[in-house]
């Protein structure tokens, strides 16, 4: 049973990260899918455990040198509320922590790992889209756009939303809508951002800036995340990027001072997902074929990592036992390391977005008394703060031998010394 082939079905992030962590773990692997970087609109947070993650499958160094250091987070209050909000500011020096993690572009991060992948000998890239899936055990089959078939012990759905896997094992999700869009940019900005990510709460969703990686023609740059009602998203994605910078510029109160845009505009219409198994007939779910949910406190493909790890112990056990990695107990297994996890990040983001959303008195005194306590009570940040980042039990690939430093050099820990004396 060494050896066990594997079968990836998307080559987005997760789908990438799957593959060169299950390689890793001894496996022959195919990933079958288009190998081209998404539009560079937007960009990923990932946090400490993440970043352990990637530095364990050896792409953590190349990422690094497109990735920007996050020291602290902030929430000021926007959504006009009878009840004036303080603003809260998380800082990973209360954590004793160098760095609560790193922003990059999503399309540097892809294009990274799929270099990483192609020059892996033990990975065959297939380049098509996955068509057709037949389970026989003790297989799974394969059909690719370009007729080719595949057979393997396991597949792994990583194709996103639409996964072809997930429907091809039975596996039943639920879907619903929020009445957002998410406006993506990339902006270049006069002031420093001081390695604070700023998240504004809005009546229509929060509005996020986040560091980005300076260029030598632009010292400040940040992501930007902009959560509105549908129609406000059409009216100002048509919006010259002057007068988009400028309603902006506005909405954010002149924190990073004059903003400009690089490049073009995204947009996301919001929805949420979960399925009802993360595994089941040789198939397993990683990312947003398994679980989506607004961009909010940057979960989603952290927690898609997370999704990652799980199945790359589970899959490195059957190896090393020399057991069937595709087999109802292992997807079993899967679904019960996942489950809680993916719960607990559905909801808490559910239901601080509707907090948001919901225009009622009593609504938005909870949601300020949350603030305020988060303002005033420190073990509460930190706990808080323990939560956000992930779940204490973590699979091996996400912890460190060295701790979480390692992944900070000596640079990062200069800034966030700076940070910490403003
Ligand atoms: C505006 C926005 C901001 C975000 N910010 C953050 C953040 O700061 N931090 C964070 O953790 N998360 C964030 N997320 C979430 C994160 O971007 C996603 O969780 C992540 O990109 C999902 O990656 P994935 O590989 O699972 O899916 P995808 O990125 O959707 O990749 C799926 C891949 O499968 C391919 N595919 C589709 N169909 C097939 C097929 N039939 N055969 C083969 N391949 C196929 C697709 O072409 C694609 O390459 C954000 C999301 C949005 C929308």
């Amino acid at each position: 049973m060494g050896n066990q082939k594997v079968i990836i079905a998307g080559a987005g992030a997760t789908g990438l990260t799957t593959a060169l962590a299950l390689a890793q773990a001894g496996c022959r692997v195919t990933v079958i899918g288009k190998s081209v970087a998404p539009p560079p609109t937007r960009t990923v947070a990932l946090w400490g455990a993440s970043v352990r993650l990637l530095d364990n499958i050896g792409i953590w160094q190349s990422a690094r040198a497109f990735a920007e250091p996050l020291l602290a987070m902030r929430i000021l209050d926007a959504t006009g509320s009878l009840f004036k909000l303080p603003p809260v500011e998380f800082r990973a020096a209360e954590l004793g922590l160098p760095g609560f993690g790193f922003n990059i572009s999503n399309a540097d991060l892809v294009a990274v790992l799929l270099a990483s992948v192609k020059a892996d000998k033990r990975i065959t890239l297939h380049d098509s889209l996955v068509r057709k899936i037949t389970p026989q055990p003790p297989f799974i089959t394969v059909e690719s756009d370009d007729e080719t078939l595949h057979e393997a012990a396991l597949l792994v759905g990583a194709e996103g939303s639409q996964s072809p896997s997930r429907q091809a094992a039975g596996i039943k999700q639920r879907q619903w809508q929020y009445p957002q869009v998410a406006v993506t940019a990339v902006l270049q900005h006069r002031c420093p951002h001081h390695h604070v990510s700023t998240e504004f709460h809005t009546r229509s969703g929060p509005c996020t800036l986040v560091p980005m990686l300076s260029l030598p023609d632009a010292p400040y740059r940040s992501g930007l995340v902009w959560l509105m009602d549908p129609p406000e998203a059409a009216r100002r994605t048509a919006l010259s990027h002057s007068d988009f910078a400028t309603e902006l510029e506005a909405m954010t109160q002149s924190v990073l001072g004059a903003l400009t845009i690089e490049g073009q505009l995204g947009s996301f219409p919001m929805r949420g997902m979960s399925v009802e198994r993360f595994g089941q007939n040789r198939t397993m779910l990683v990312g947003e074929a398994a679980h989506a949910f607004p961009p909010i406190g940057a979960q989603g493909l952290n927690l898609g990592l997370r999704d990652v790890a799980a199945l790359a112990e589970i899959v490195s056990s059957a190896n090393a036992s020399a057991q069937d990695c595709g087999s109802d107990a292992m997807t079993q297994n899967y679904h019960r390391s996942r489950n809680s996890d993916v719960a607990l990040r559905t909801a808490g983001v559910d239901v601080l977005n509707r907090s948001l959303l919901a225009p009622y008195l009593p609504v938005d005194f909870l949601r300020g008394a949350g603030l305020m306590a988060l303002a005033s009570i420190a073990p509460l940040r930190r706990a808080v703060m323990r939560v956000g980042l992930a779940p204490q039990a973590l699979p091996p690939l996400m912890r460190a031998p060295q701790g979480p430093a390692k992944a900070f050099d000596r640079r990062d820990a200069a800034q966030n010394h700076q940070t910490a004396r403003r």
